[in-house]
């Protein structure tokens, strides 16, 4: 049909729903009538994704959603999940097993992280963990039993970038896989493929949905290994429920024009917080003044709309205490984990992970006290400004 991100997602897939219903129905149904030519019964039990057999193989809107994201993240193939961590997990348990090893980075999302640390290693799967910011750092961790290099740019929460060009020709040249969560930037903004990357994954909680009333994940990759990903997914169970895949398949259709919206309000707001006294510094790779702006820039069409900022205080005590009172001072913002929903919200990093990380692992990933994660919503950038405005000048 069509190569353009905004009719792709208003009408690619229509051929899953096989009603005369404009909108695709919710298939609220755990199974479907068998054929009654067995061989053809025996097709919908095997093949991969099959949408008219059992829920967990596969459904009509799960079907519709996958065959989106695969356009968007130009794949042959993607495979949807119940949650972004369940996407991950399964995408990584279809490239490695025991006795493997994988080259990660020090910044990843803390279920990544934990998946890395506590679980993987459970099961003779070994990590290394380098800074992402250093292509040399990636090579030198390479062994003879590496099978993936696994990134997330911008990363969660300090965003920071990985040069997708390098990692792709880094993983060609080994003959390993390349993955990438390409979730904080969302395929309006960056499309890794396009630098040579073999697997995109997201948590489709964030902005593919993007109204924060659904959990979902994505896998994108070739069809060979969708099979696979899918074998596992059928035996680990994860699967998208009907009514959350429909909602992920409406909140689709105006995905471009979400994210160019906030796309355009985060360069504002970290314009505004950037020039502000009280506060110490703005993590935004929209921003010249980022360390890696100019990577950012080669690699990413926008730049999104998470950001991070660094409050003020004569120590880390009392940047944390001045933290807490922006925080509790926005009306319109929102204190609440998460992100890439139409609302904005705001979250203290360092208590949200504060379980997770020990001192070196958070000084590694670059969190301080004084640290907060903004989601930019779609508001009005005024109003948005002027809620931080009068927050900020209750701090002294
Ligand atoms: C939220 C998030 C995940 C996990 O997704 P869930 O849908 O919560 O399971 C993975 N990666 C990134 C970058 C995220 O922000």
């Amino acid at each position: 049909m069509t190569s353009n991100t905004e009719t792709i997602l208003v009408h690619e897939g229509q051929q899953f729903n096989q009603t005369s219903a404009v909108t695709t129905p919710i298939y609220q149904t755990s199974t479907y009538i068998a054929d009654p030519d067995p061989m053809e019964y025996i097709k919908a039990a095997t093949e991969p994704k099959h949408p008219y057999f059992y829920h967990r193989h596969g459904n009509p809107t799960n079907s519709q959603v996958a065959t989106i994201l695969a356009k968007l993240e130009k794949t042959e193939d993607a495979l949807v999940f119940a949650t972004g961590m369940a996407a991950i997990s399964t995408a990584i348990l279809a490239i490695v097993k025991s006795g493997d090893h994988i080259v990660a980075q020090h910044a990843h999302y803390s279920g990544t992280a934990i998946f890395f640390k506590e679980f993987l290693t459970d099961y003779g799967i070994t990590v290394t963990a380098v800074d992402q910011t250093d292509i040399s750092a990636f090579e030198k961790a390479i062994q003879a039993n590496t099978k993936l290099i696994y990134i997330e740019t911008p990363s969660n929460p300090n965003l920071y970038i990985t040069d997708l060009k390098a990692i792709g020709e880094l993983a060609k040249k080994h003959g390993i896989q390349s993955m990438v969560d390409n979730t904080f930037a969302s395929p309006i903004n960056q499309t890794p493929t396009d630098f040579g990357i073999d697997v995109v994954v997201h948590s489709a909680t964030k902005y593919l949905g993007g109204h924060s009333d659904l959990t979902a994940g994505i896998v994108c990759g070739t069809r060979d290994y969708i099979a696979r990903v899918w074998k596992r997914s059928v035996a680990l169970g994860a699967s998208l429920a009907p009514l959350d895949s429909w909602l992920l398949l409406r909140g689709l259709k105006t995905l471009s024009l979400r994210v160019k919206q906030i796309n355009t309000n985060a360069l504002k707001l970290a314009e505004f917080l950037d020039q502000h006294p009280k506060i110490k510094k703005v993590s935004y790779p929209g921003l010249a003044n980022h360390p890696q702006h100019e990577l950012a820039a080669q690699q990413m069409k926008g730049f999104s709309g998470m950001l991070c900022i660094d409050v003020d205080g004569k120590n880390e005590e009392e940047a944390f205490l001045n933290a807490q009172k922006l925080i509790n001072g926005l009306h319109i913002f929102i204190n609440a984990a998460s992100l890439g929903g139409v609302e904005s919200l705001i979250v203290h990093p360092a208590s949200m992970w504060g379980r997770h990380h020990t001192k070196e692992q958070k000084e590694a990933s670059g969190i301080t006290l004084g640290m907060l994660r903004i989601s930019v919503g779609i508001e009005h950038i005024d109003d948005l400004i002027a809620d931080l405005k009068q927050a900020l000048d209750q701090i002294n």
